[in-house]
């Protein structure tokens, strides 16, 4: 079987119970979340088996994600418990809109402590694909850590994936820069997942799937995955790209689904896309799929709980045709 590692945070996400500005919220519901430990759950229920690279506190939090962890079959040899840390935190409202809001607690939280070489050369060469995200690059030493992995994985051959996951309140008193860093890391990255809205977070201007992807294969990637919420979603690949033989596109217009929730359809969608591509689809397949993987996780509460398993997504797709 092809390998696969995702880097990044697991945090516990504070889900409001009300709507209405974060300042109003009452009472929430603690939740497993984080962008990458939603991809490695997405992709373990797609029987990818794939290792997750992450840090939690040695507290009841952490226990509580790493028993989620367990469950959803995650090989545990890169999920640390940093003794000194705390487990990093988001509390989340809802507005009317259904716009969010968030107010992080993970100031050196334990998700900010990756060591750069933890996953060793050896351990690299074995690997198809790495996935991280942005998160992870506000906070050093996890931000060096995310980089190094990459370059280091790339000078392997395995494909790097990577999704920007633009979050303004995290980077607001970070040295660092969201746009910088992400016209940095675009050279490095093999496939790019993106929003319109990371894409404006990024200064990055998005005039229509077509002519954004274009831009953005400029400047490194050899894919492009661009979300649209319940429109669906755009894909292209150059002739770089292992699964396109020239210049590629495809056009999703999203699967019809009453949504109960949509948090983490993002990450879904990505899980979606990295387990069809390691199994050799082509790039209008993959894209089907991941649409898929995306739609069936808004029709149940939560993020990582909703995230299907291949024969719900293939009962799914069977349904719709
Ligand atoms: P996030 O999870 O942070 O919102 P994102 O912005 O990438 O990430 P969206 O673009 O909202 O996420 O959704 C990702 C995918 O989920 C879409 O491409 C689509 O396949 C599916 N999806 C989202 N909302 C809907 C919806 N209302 N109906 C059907 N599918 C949806």
């Amino acid at each position: 079987t092809r390998s696969v590692l995702v880097a990044g945070e697991t945090l516990i996400d504070f889900i409001p119970e009300q709507t209405g500005p974060l300042a109003a919220v009452e009472s929430f519901s603690r939740r497993a979340g984080g962008a990458p430990a939603n991809v490695a759950v997405g992709l373990a229920h797609l029987d990818a088996q794939p290792l997750f690279w992450t840090r939690v506190g040695d507290d009841a939090f952490g226990d509580y994600l790493r028993e989620t962890l367990a469950d959803a079959g995650l090989d545990d040899r890169y999920i640390e418990v940093d003794p000194a840390a705390k487990t990093g935190l988001a509390f989340v409202s809802l507005g009317e809109e259904a716009e969010r809001e968030f107010s992080f607690h993970r100031h050196e939280s334990a998700d900010t402590r990756l060591q750069p070489g933890t996953i060793d050369d050896e351990a690299l060469s074995g690997l198809d694909w790495v996935h991280v995200g942005g998160v992870t690059l506000a906070d050093d030493p996890a931000r060096t850590a995310t980089l190094d992995l990459v370059e280091r994985a790339r000078e392997r051959g395995a494909t790097v994936s990577f999704d920007p996951n633009a979050r303004p309140e995290l980077w607001a008193d970070e040295e660092f820069s969201f746009v910088e860093t992400i016209d940095d890391l675009l050279p490095q990255v093999d496939v790019l997942k993106a929003s319109p809205d990371d894409l404006a977070a990024a200064n990055i201007e998005y005039d229509g799937p077509e002519a954004t992807a274009d831009r953005l294969l400029e400047r490194g990637p050899h894919t492009v995955f661009l979300t649209l919420g319940g429109e669906g979603s755009f894909a292209a690949s150059t002739a770089d790209a292992p699964w396109a033989s020239g210049t590629e596109t495809a056009f999703h217009d999203g699967y019809a689904v009453d949504p109960v929730d949509t948090t983490g359809a993002g990450d879904a969608f990505t899980a979606g896309a990295i387990a069809a591509l390691v199994d050799g689809v082509d790039l209008g397949e993959a894209l089907g799929f991941a649409n898929a993987v995306a739609a069936v996780t808004t029709t149940a509460p939560g993020a990582m709980t909703a995230l299907p398993t291949r024969e719900e997504v293939t009962a799914f797709r069977a349904g719709q045709s």
